[in-house]
């Protein structure tokens, strides 16, 4: 049955007035659809058993290849060799790094023509934040907090990156992450296990849209499952090892979100679980992920992870694939361990023909279910490409997503916006910049579209703004470091002036303006795969830049461009206004000048704490309370604290102000108590009390009082954005059941514990207004 019979059996069905009738419609379309749904199971079914029946045992395990020829982005050692011959000789299930519709159609005709069986081959990709159009990195999406946006970009991606003849998208990446030195902390959406959750439906249902049969959706592949972004050290590629609890309750949730709402694959990580490598580990891949979650897609490693085992010491390469299919691999990324070995090892009797069978029959219902076999080059149509690809609708979101993401930290005297008269200088090394806009994994984006903020400025600004620029300073004057980052191309450009000679240029500049606008941060490459930083303020050349700004006396306006939450003291209690943002993709010059000039107000909210200093690190709002809780930010002796810093972080999860001002009423409860079929809404009037419209994240907390174990202070249980006129109220509700108040206890087990709890309202994670609430036995 297709979407249309089934919005006209719904239509049908509303025509029943009696409730009776409706009761009995009602199951009636359940039972239409789970029948549809058989009926197309086993038509998948018996295809694909029949299609296995012919495979050679070589075929099959051709099926659980994952290679890529190169000419993308390698992200290991290792770039598949002889990939035409293999794919002819059957050898071959996918392909990555492949990119642009004739490219592919290429590819496929090889699969189609030359292999014995002419299975067709997955095309997937690292479609991150946006395709060709490149949108903010997902950090930077996560803090708009509006997952009808988040949902979107997605989409459009998937429209775009379908129309250029892929099926597949290695997203969403979820790893929850507490440690802004990971650099792949950019990827995620921040600490916060709800959010992320909130984050991870959202950009699956954006890529598959729920029906992956359509030409324009993707096959969504939730990463890196799991528990990658807890790394210690915030070295990426490190070990892992955290309590169940810790697991249960943070860390796993956003993986099974994404679970739940239909993903069709699942990345398995680099790191340990319990000392198990996640792609060997069968309590993973197989306990938690099957049988418990019900999960029924493909599990595809990472880059070479089956391989790196043998490093993590679990044996020689043919010891480790076996390991890996056991625990429940699918497929095998670039490593070709599977390929070269699994023949071997089932003669050995050390893998069985069932489990090659298995991992094959999913890897070849994810093509059924793309309708592959049907139309193998159904993603490949020159004319939709042309119509789609770097579309001018796609750059107008573009530029939305931008602007929503922007996080204003710091407002001083109304410094923003900007009067669109007098003169400005911009000034810093990422304020005239096209390397590092669109951050990193953009492995599609081209680096040329990027509008810079000079650009947008100027655009933006009118012909009553005078607007100088200079470079000021370089990202970092460290050649070595700058070699680090500029491995994928010159993103740290060290200029030919000398530091002194940058900043005399800008003070020159800055001492004739009205106010200084510094666009300052890290390169792109400075967080993403294999960038961690143990120092994470923004680097010493602009630290001075900023400085000798600073001395001019003139109004400073920050804009920080980066990959991660940064350290910002200096900036915190010198600057007069700070707007944040992760790398804000291609159309950030546009959208930079629409929040500076007051076209769009700042809406954003962080999705992580940032620290004081890197010595906080790991900080994270939802922390456990400790027996010595330290009261407030004052130093006891014997509590919980440092002798040289205050527990709480510079900037709390959640926080972000706006041009505008916004008040909170009391929370109001319907009920001071529930049972545990109850449900009790808490509300606040939020009021706009300044002077510009604006919108607001109204953000739900809970805290569990007594429990069987120590629960978190607080946990983010809702949020809703809402937009408010001048001057306007506007009430606000959560609706709490039982379900919000569960959590993971000591056996595992998803439970509510009746007793105390508090629930609080407010703008971040920090502020917030409280009421005290009873789940009754
Ligand atoms: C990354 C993955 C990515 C894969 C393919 C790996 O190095 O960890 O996130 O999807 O490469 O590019």
């Amino acid at each position: 049955m297709n979407n249309y019979d089934r919005i006209f059996i719904e239509i049908k069905l509303a025509d029943m007035i009696p409730i009776k009738r409706l009761m009995t419609g009602v199951f009636l379309l359940f039972t239409i659809n789970t029948l549809s749904q058989n009926t197309s199971d086993a038509k998948m079914n018996s295809f694909v058993n029949d299609l296995m029946k012919k495979m050679t045992l070589e075929e099959k395990i051709g099926q659980l290849n994952l290679l890529t020829p190169g000419g993308g982005i390698a992200t290991g050692a290792v770039v598949s060799k002889g990939v035409e011959e293999k794919i002819s000789k059957g050898q071959v299930g996918g392909l990555f790094g492949v990119i642009g519709e004739a490219k592919i159609r290429q590819a496929q005709e090889l699969a189609v023509t030359k292999s014995r069986l002419k299975i067709p081959l997955l095309f997937g990709s690292d479609v991150i934040h946006g395709y060709k159009t490149t949108f903010p990195i997902p950090l930077a999406l996560s803090c708009s907090w509006d997952m009808a946006m988040i949902e979107r970009s997605a989409r459009i991606a998937a429209t775009e990156a379908t129309a250029d003849g892929l099926c597949w998208a290695f997203s969403p990446m979820v790893d929850i992450a507490r440690d802004p030195r990971w650099g792949r902390i950019a990827e995620g959406a921040g600490e916060d296990p709800y959010m992320g959750s909130q984050v991870a439906k959202a950009m699956v249902k954006g890529y598959q849209n729920g029906d992956l049969s359509r030409n324009n959706t993707l096959m969504a592949c939730v990463k890196h499952f799991a528990l990658y972004g807890g790394a210690d050290g915030g070295r990426d590629y490190n070990t892992v090892d955290m309590s169940k609890l810790t697991m249960y309750n943070n860390y796993l949730l956003p993986y099974k979100a994404a679970v739940d709402a239909g993903v069709g694959s699942v990345m398995s990580s680099f790191n340990v679980i319990d000392y198990v490598p996640a792609t060997g580990n069968k309590w993973l891949l197989t306990d938690l992920l099957r049988n418990q979650w019900g999960f029924k897609g493909f599990v595809v490693s990472d880059y070479t992870s089956v391989n790196e085992m043998i490093d993590h010491g679990l044996g020689d390469l043919q010891q480790v694939s076996a390991l890996a299919l056991k625990a429940g691999l699918d497929m095998d990324m670039v490593g070709e361990g599977f390929l070269t070995t699994l023949q071997k090892s089932l003669k050995e009797g050390k893998v069985t023909q069932k489990q090659i069978d298995d991992a094959c029959k999913r890897i070849l219902e994810a093509k059924y279910k793309l309708g592959l076999f049907a139309d193998p080059y159904k993603y490949c149509n020159a004319e939709r490409a042309r119509k789609e690809v770097l579309s001018d609708d796609k750059k107008m979101a573009a530029r939305e997503f931008a602007s929503r993401s922007f996080v204003l930290l710091k407002n001083n005297a109304q410094t923003l916006p900007l009067k669109k008269s007098g003169s400005i200088a911009l000034i810093g090394p990422l304020a005239n910049d096209k390397n590092n806009m669109l951050g990193t994994w953009a492995v599609s984006g081209n680096r040329n579209l990027s509008v810079p903020v000079l650009d947008g400025m100027k655009n933006i600004a009118g012909n009553n703004v005078s607007i100088t620029y200079a470079k000021g300073a370089n990202i970092s004057d460290d050649t070595t470091f700058a070699k680090k980052v500029n491995v994928f191309g010159t993103r740290i450009d060290i200029d030919k002036s000398s530091p002194q000679e940058m900043i005399d240029e800008a003070i020159g500049i800055a001492n004739q303006s009205d106010v200084i606008v510094a666009v300052v941060g890290e390169a792109s490459e400075m967080s993403g795969e294999s960038a961690n930083r143990s120092d994470i303020q923004i680097p010493e050349s602009q630290m001075k830049l900023m400085k000798a700004l600073k001395k001019t006396g003139k109004p400073l306006v920050l804009v920080i461009l980066a990959g991660r939450p940064l350290v910002l003291n200096w900036e915190k209690e010198n600057a007069d206004a700070i707007l944040f943002s992760g790398h804000a993709g291609q159309e950030v010059g546009n959208a930079v000048a629409d929040l500076l000039f007051g076209n769009y107000n700042p809406s954003g909210k962080l999705t992580n704490s940032f620290p004081r200093n890197v010595g906080q690190i790991p900080i994270y709002y939802n922390h456990l309370n400790t027996g010595r809780p330290n009261p407030g930010d004052k130093f006891e002796k014997f509590r919980s604290n440092y002798l040289d810093v205050e527990n709480s972080p510079l900037f709390p999860f959640g926080y972000g102000i706006s041009y505008t001002t916004f008040s909170y009423s009391g929370v109001k409860l319907s009920d001071s108590k529930m049972n545990s079929m109850g449900k009790v809404t808490a509300s606040v009037t939020v009021t706009n009390t300044g002077n510009f419209d604006g919108e607001e994240v109204v953000q739900f907390y809970i805290r569990d009082m007594v429990a069987s174990i120590s629960r978190p202070v607080k946990e983010l249980k809702g949020f809703q954005k809402i937009m408010l006129k001048k001057g306007e109220s506007k009430e606000v509700s959560f609706t709490i059941s039982v379900n919000d108040l569960k959590f993971y206890n000591s056996h595992l087990k998803y439970v509510a514990e009746p007793g105390d709890f508090k629930l609080f309202i407010g703008g971040n994670s920090r502020d917030v207004k409280e009421r005290n609430f009873k789940l009754l036995k």
